[in-house]
């Protein structure tokens, strides 16, 4: 099977250390991306971690697709034991970054420790630099890129950064690349920060000789550059209509099924903005939307589906200029669009302020720099609801994706049930109910479905592939690219979704922790099914037999 090569590099930002230690047997077990970083989070993350110790570690990982030229692979994958969720999460962010880190030669980049001073991080296929740069403390995500680009003449291609969200743990803090593009969900920004890392930069020419077959991937090339696909002139944005005709956009924190402003910020509204055309690397695809807003002077890239949601309806904001401005806020402070616009609604929905733009993006800055009510609300909605005297919408304390629960069945028992809590990438259960393919009313005989979606995302996540492009890179090419048949690549996501679920059963998580904040038809039994066709115990643990360690342990080689 096709998969990633090259070392795992660990730098100890505390020791002030990088080593690197072979991971042959994960890579060829693991493939790359999100798998084998679960692998190795799972055996070398002490399970009694604290999310903000220097314990805790963060993994970037590419899969073995990123080394080609092939559409809907410029993406990497990062995963740590979530401040938000006190669990393991992986998440996703395109951009520009994996071709330069493919570069450095390695497969994984380990982040540990905890650094005195605030560390630049430097790796190249030469070697690693440690560099303070006291002069960032409190840099926007944008100024360390003009420092980087200043200092050592390398883009925000190069870089992941936090910005002051990140310094100052909040705990939905995001881990930016490319300026604009997220490492959004559970608050990895934030275990950077607690280890005092601004910034890691790849540089190098050591791309690791990986053979990508070529029929499939110039076909999926040339079939993203001639598509005609909506999503291509506005991105997620180009569904918020449709999504709002089906009941499916939570507005007012909650209270409504729908906004009457959906029109104002949805696809067109984000259309007439865009000035040109935006992509990953290597992705004739180009599905990203660079906006600006002329009278007002706002330019930022997006917002996408989920911060039209967030910092729109969610907020009762239905002006496109208020959603692109918070977008650019949260990019720029370093912070997941989603849990901060939810929680910015939720302090609306204390106040009985919805509508109030001005105030939401008052109260958004002030969380990334923890002052006054911002401390309370960058702990997330979980931890501060009651506070509040709002509901809590949240699962495993991660605030929701829009696709309503509610009105989507088959999408709220994934919600229910995925090891990272609320998030709507966990499983594709949403996009089989808005096209009909399942009815979404009802959750009994959907375990085996979901089942197979969360593999399925979890392997791509893995190769890796955009999760956009599932239309283009079908699974008969999945097989052809890994050299594999589609059952063993999905067998490949199972792994990582078991070891995510024992690594957090070991945290204390079972049974309990798997719910909805609202009644849906047959939860409870849906759940069971879940837990079967997934092979868990009864109270939704991991069967201890089912795992062995893969990936050498943290201080045994290399550390
Ligand atoms: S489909 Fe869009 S998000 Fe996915 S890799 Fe291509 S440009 Fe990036």
């Amino acid at each position: 099977m096709l998969h990633a090569e090259g070392p795992l590099l660990t730098v100890d930002v505390g020791a002030r250390t990088a080593t690197e230690t072979t991971i042959d047997g994960v890579l060829e077990d693991y493939v790359g991306g999100r798998a084998a970083a679960t692998a190795l989070a799972h055996d070398r993350i002490p399970f009694d971690a604290d999310p903000v110790g220097p314990e805790n570690r963060a993994y970037l990982a590419t899969g073995p697709l990123q080394q080609s030229q092939m559409s809907f692979t410029g993406r990497m994958n990062m995963t740590g034991l979530s401040p938000l969720t006190d669990g393991l999460v992986s998440t996703n962010a395109g951009g520009y970054l994996s071709r330069n880190f493919v570069g450095t030669g390695i497969s994984v980049l380990e982040v540990a420790g905890a650094s005195d001073e605030l560390l630049a991080v430097h790796v190249t296929d030469e070697g690693v630099e440690f560099e303070e740069v006291p002069e960032l403390k409190g840099a926007t995500v944008p100024e360390v890129s003009d420092y980087m680009d200043a200092q050592h003449g390398l883009g925000p291609d190069n870089c992941i950064a936090i910005g002051p969200a990140g310094e100052n743990r909040v705990r939905f803090a995001s881990v930016m690349t490319f300026d604009s593009r997220a490492f959004g969900r559970g608050g990895l920004g934030a275990v950077l920060g607690s280890k005092n890392v601004k910034c890691v930069t790849f540089d190098g020419d050591a791309a690791p000789p990986v053979e990508i077959p070529n029929p499939p991937e110039m076909e999926i090339h040339r079939e993203a550059a001639q598509s005609d696909d909506r999503m291509r002139r506005q991105g997620t944005t180009g569904g918020t209509e449709f999504i709002n005709d089906n009941f499916s956009l939570p507005t007012r924190y909650f209270q409504d099924y729908g906004f009457e402003h959906a029109a104002d910020i949805g696809g067109d509204a984000v259309e007439e903005k865009k000035y040109k055309k935006g992509a990953c690397s290597a992705c004739a695809y180009a599905c990203k939307l660079p906006t600006r807003d002329e009278e007002s002077g706002v330019e930022t890239e997006g917002p996408e589906f989920e911060t039209v949601y967030a910092f729109g309806s969610s907020q009762g904001v239905g002006d496109i200029v208020d959603v692109m401005r918070a977008n650019e806020l949260c990019d720029s402070l370093g912070m997941d669009t989603i849990s901060a616009g939810v929680t910015v609604a939720a302090y609306l929905a204390s106040e009985d302020k919805f509508g109030n733009a001005e105030l939401a993006q008052e109260v958004t800055e002030k969380i990334a720099y923890r002052e006054g009510i911002g401390d309370t609300l960058a702990e997330g909605v979980d931890r501060v609801h009651d506070d509040l005297g709002v509901d809590n919408y949240t699962v495993k304390g991660m605030e929701f994706a829009a696709h309503d629960g509610r009105v989507l069945h088959g999408q709220g028992l994934s919600y229910a049930v995925a090891n990272r809590g609320a998030d709507h990438m966990y499983a594709g259960m949403l996009s089989l109910e808005y096209s009909g393919e399942l009815d979404p009313e009802g959750t009994l005989g959907k375990a085996e479905t979901l089942v197979r979606e969360e593999n399925s995302a979890a392997f791509r996540d893995t190769g890796i592939v955009c999760a956009f492009g599932s239309d283009y890179v079908t699974e008969e090419r999945l097989e052809a690219l890994f050299d594999a048949d589609h059952e063993d690549l999905l067998e490949i996501g199972a792994k990582t979704v078991r070891l995510e679920r024992h690594f957090n059963n070991r945290r204390g998580f079972d049974g309990g922790d798997d719910g909805l904040p609202y009644e849906i038809p047959d939860l409870e039994d849906a759940i069971a099914e879940y837990y079967a066709a997934r092979g868990l115990n009864d109270d939704g643990t991991v069967p201890e037999a089912d795992i062995e360690p893969v990936a050498p342990p943290a201080g045994s080689v290399g550390d």
